[in-house]
């Protein structure tokens, strides 16, 4: 499905064109999804214990997700979703400017960058068995900069 939840989309168009919201749920196999704000119906929900009360809820209905175009965060623009495959995984891409649009991979790449950040240091196991080494200590030392900073 080219939408997923907490996407924002745009409905261009049906009865609700040019209304704008967060993907809430998503069903792939009837093709519908459900849009914050779109398409909102009143469920009438009678008490059925003593201490609850009658009331009516608002709850978003199903729309076709044909209607929808997913709106890109990088160019503002509601567009149609391009394919891609960085890493090794396939992502969805904007068509108007190519910013990736799945907000987990974007997520996953910053926190990749992050470990692989924080990985570095751990190779300093090897620095007690080559105590009388200095030469072989002064290579790794220049293959990982971070570890510079234990003595
Ligand atoms: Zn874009």
């Amino acid at each position: 499905m080219k939408v997923k939840v907490n996407d924002t989309v745009l409905v261009i168009t049906g009865k609700y064109k040019g209304k704008q919201g967060k993907v809430l749920a998503t069903f792939p196999k009837a093709g519908e999804i459900r849009v914050e704000g779109v398409n909102v119906q009143s469920k009438h929900e009678k008490a059925r214990r003593a201490n609850q009360t009658s009331r009516i809820v608002k709850e978003e209905g199903p729309i076709d997700v044909s209607n929808v175009e997913v709106v890109c965060e990088k160019c503002g623009k509601a567009t149609r979703v391009g394919h891609a495959v960085i890493d090794g995984k396939k992502v969805r891409v904007c068509k108007k400017c190519g910013a990736v649009l799945d907000k987990a991979y974007v997520k996953k790449s910053k926190a990749k960058a992050e470990e692989e950040k924080t990985e570095a240091p751990k190779k300093r196991t090897r620095k007690r068995s080559a105590k009388k080494a200095d030469a072989e200590a002064a290579t790794t030392v220049e293959s990982t900069p971070a570890a510079t900073d234990e003595e």
